[in-house]
């Protein structure tokens, strides 16, 4: 790459919460970014961000599920910005229920938007990372990933989402492509919020009720996300591959 050249980094879910901090970081650090979310005119807010601030970013929408629209959305970043050597596989969605009360619709929903998502992301951007000799993925696990009552989907599917990112790792090390897990803990978002409404809670007494069980005494922001994810996408971090970063505000394990 010429100094002069602007990595192109694909963010999804980037209309809101932590996609959307995440895409204002990665075009602060010179990245242009594509803002995907399901739908477009959503997207319009990040964008402005970015392009308020300077940056360069297009709205992209594409639900990450469908396999051609996945197709499509990349081919339309890689004729709009170029072709793309940064991905962070964002976009997510709940259905919480306890097992014995659990659809197969909701089982397939979370399994579809996270895995499915991931995995058409990823094979879609990876042969641009390969011709670039440059690549790096970011995919959004959880805490839940260690098991987390009413969430037996979403477990599931963050838990297979590291490993996922440690067989990416393994696959595309030779081609100067590193991936890597995110794992956040308690984050302030449109997700949690409605996770409050769903067990009756005002949204902030959640939060501070959450925020005692936490080690650092307060619930996480999406630019903490933000700040773990920039760093693994950075050019520095080309030696750091295949790990899982739980940012929680204290141990999890
Ligand atoms: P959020 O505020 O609900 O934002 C998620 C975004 O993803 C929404 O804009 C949503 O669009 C979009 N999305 C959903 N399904 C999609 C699809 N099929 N294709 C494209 N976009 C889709 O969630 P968040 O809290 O920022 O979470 C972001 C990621 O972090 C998720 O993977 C989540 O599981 C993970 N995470 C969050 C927390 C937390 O505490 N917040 C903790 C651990 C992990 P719509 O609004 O149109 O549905």
């Amino acid at each position: 790459m010429s100094s002069t050249e602007q990595r192109v980094a694909v963010v999804t879910g980037a209309a809101r919460g932590i996609g959307a901090a995440t895409a204002v970081r990665l075009a602060a650090e010179g990245r242009a970014v594509a803002v995907i979310d399901l739908d477009e005119s959503a997207c319009k807010d990040t964008v402005e961000k970015i392009t308020a601030a300077g940056g360069r970013a297009i709205a992209v929408g594409a639900d990450v599920s469908d396999e051609a629209q996945v197709e499509t959305a990349i081919a339309r970043v890689v004729e709009e910005l170029g072709a793309p050597t940064i991905l962070v596989n964002n976009a997510g969605v709940l259905r919480d229920n306890l097992l014995f009360k659990m659809s197969v619709s909701d089982w397939d929903t979370v399994m579809n938007v996270h895995l499915r998502g991931s995995f058409l992301m990823a094979r879609a951007v990876q042969k641009h990372m390969v011709d670039a000799g440059f690549g790096r993925i970011v995919n959004l696990s959880s805490s839940s990933a260690l098991g987390n009552r009413g969430q037996v989907n979403y477990s599931a599917a963050k838990a297979g989402l590291q490993g996922f990112t440690k067989t990416l790792a393994k696959e595309l090390g030779k081609f100067g492509i590193t991936a890597n897990s995110v794992a956040p803990g308690f984050i302030a978002t449109e997700m949690t919020k409605a996770t409050a409404e769903r067990v009756g809670m005002n949204f902030d007494d959640f939060k501070a009720a959450a925020a005692t069980q936490i080690p650092v005494q307060r619930v996480g922001e999406p630019e903490d996300i933000a700040n773990a994810i920039a760093f693994f996408t950075g050019d520095a971090a080309g030696f750091v591959s295949g790990q899982v970063l739980y940012v929680a505000g204290g141990p999890l394990n």
